[in-house]
């Protein structure tokens, strides 16, 4: 058996204003056929789980390319025809092959491809020709469109949110994959469109129970695989929304009825799902009264760069000055100039320094501060799960009793490990303020007494009802109460 492994991904939100191009891929490290031999990181993970999987049963493995870019807005054209140009040219020669195994975002729209991912598996299918078995691992914050669907055999989402289950699911891919190789199974896949827009956080009820309840389905009955597409909100694109997705052996319709079932079920629960959020001002004031002698976390959703947010927003900080508040931690907030101009100055300098509010509009106004520059650090990097993630490097800014973490890295934080190369202890605060919408909460859950999801002006609209979709004909809740019979409340 021959495998080709590679990757091509990103997440766009089509919202934002700033392109995503080369520079976002080649901050995360591009490779040409290696990037297995190198430390894994979240979306290479199933690429090492692949080769390792492959190689155990003496199989050869072809490794092609491994790009993915930090979300941000439309991926420039050029950028992703070349990128998935060299993996079709790879492929070509490495031909004939019996696998094909893809990691991709789901979501990544170019300029001229609203389905970047149906493009490439489409291209691929005609490459590897009908008999091939291609198959797909997928963040749950995808849009699971047709053209994915009808031409890969076999596509598996994470199930977890933070996505601490790539590896996981990487192994699941591969065994569906290998086994329908071998004869074994015929995969088969169903979705149903649960007429959903949102986000759905996987460590709390009732998401947790529904995600076991998913798993105790596969690998009996003739189910070989479960997944949730959660769906990317900001992505402009027409089959954006929440679809279950099954993968049956051999049993179109026994695909299909399961995945109706849990997508009703899904439905059923969707008023449960929906976050208190908070204005900026009132979590700061709820976190100066809290007494329980441990942070509060303050999730700062909208300004998400995992989300395509330009991570320098200053709503945030400005109702942290506004309030006088003393005690907090603010991270990571993107300004590779403010970087730049606090490493000239040196450790121990403390001038005026203006900080954020670069990306327009969703990044508030820049704020003008005096700064101490307490400590820089360079080439760091920060955990997520067992994967390490670069963040660039750090400059740690003190102002008016309030610790700003600014990097050169455009990139969400994950863990408190990011603020351990400036010496900082995140527990040691009464507040601390991540960029994030929820892969923060693994690492972060653990040393908060609170976590607080603040709504602002950023570049992720966290009121679902009010994103200016323009594509998607099929109603959805929360735009509409209830989608299926087109009734609002
Ligand atoms: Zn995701």
């Amino acid at each position: 058996m021959k495998v080709f492994i590679a990757c091509l991904g990103t997440e766009t939100n089509t919202f934002v204003p700033f392109p995503t191009g080369r520079r976002n891929f080649e901050e995360n490290g591009v490779f040409h056929g290696d990037v297995t031999k190198r430390t894994p990181n979240l979306f290479s993970a199933p690429m090492h789980v692949w080769r390792r999987r492959a190689e155990e049963r003496g199989w050869t493995v072809v490794e092609s390319l491994f790009a993915f870019a930090q979300p941000a807005g439309v991926t420039v054209r050029s950028v992703y025809e070349g990128y998935r140009d060299e993996i079709l040219a790879d492929l070509k020669k490495a031909l004939p092959v019996d696998i094909v195994l893809l990691s991709m975002h789901g979501a990544m729209v170019a300029d001229g491809y609203d389905d970047c991912e149906g493009d490439l598996i489409g291209q691929v299918r005609a490459i590897a020709g009908p008999k091939a078995i291609i198959g797909g691992e997928l963040d749950l914050h995808c849009h699971l469109t047709t053209a994915m669907i009808t031409q890969a055999n076999a596509l598996v989402t994470f199930k977890e949110y933070p996505h601490i289950d790539t590896a996981e699911r990487a192994e699941e891919l591969f065994t569906v994959c290998a086994d329908a190789a071998e004869g074994k199974t015929q995969p088969v896949m169903a979705v149903y469109d649960c007429r959903m827009v949102g986000m759905y956080r996987t460590p709390v009820e009732p998401m947790k129970s529904f995600v076991n309840r998913m798993k105790a389905l596969e690998g009996k009955d003739g189910i070989l695989s479960v997944s949730l597409g959660h769906g990317f909100p900001w992505g402009d694109v027409a089959e954006v929304g929440t679809q279950s997705l099954v993968i049956a052996d051999g049993d179109a319709g026994k695909a299909q009825a399961l995945a109706r079932q849990l997508g009703e079920e899904l439905f059923a629960m969707r008023d449960t799902t929906l976050v208190k959020y908070w204005e900026a001002a009132d979590a700061v004031a709820t976190a100066d009264r809290a007494t329980a002698g441990k942070p509060v976390v303050l999730a700062d959703v909208a300004d998400n760069a995992g989300g395509g947010s330009p991570s320098d927003s200053t709503f945030v900080l400005e109702a942290l000055l506004a309030r006088g508040f003393k005690g907090a931690l603010i991270g990571l907030v993107w300004d590779p100039v403010a970087f730049q101009i606090a490493e000239e100055a040196g450790e121990g300098a403390t001038l005026d320094m203006r900080i954020g509010g670069k990306c327009g509009p969703i990044s508030g106004r820049p704020v003008d501060l005096r700064v101490t520059v307490k400590k820089l650090a360079h080439d760091c990097q920060q955990s997520f799960g067992p994967t390490k993630n670069s963040t660039g490097d750090l400059a740690w800014l003190q102002a008016d009793g309030i610790d700003i973490v600014v990097n050169t890295k455009r990139t969400q934080i994950f863990h408190p490990d990011a603020f351990a190369p400036l010496g900082l202890d995140p527990t040691r605060y009464r507040l601390i303020v991540v960029k994030s919408t929820q892969h923060f909460y693994a690492g972060f859950a653990p040393l908060a007494s609170e976590v607080l999801y603040v709504t602002t002006r950023g570049g992720i609209e966290p009121d679902f009802a009010n994103i200016r979709h323009t594509k998607r004909t099929i109603p959805y809740w929360p735009r509409v109460a209830d989608p299926f019979t087109g009734q609002n409340a």
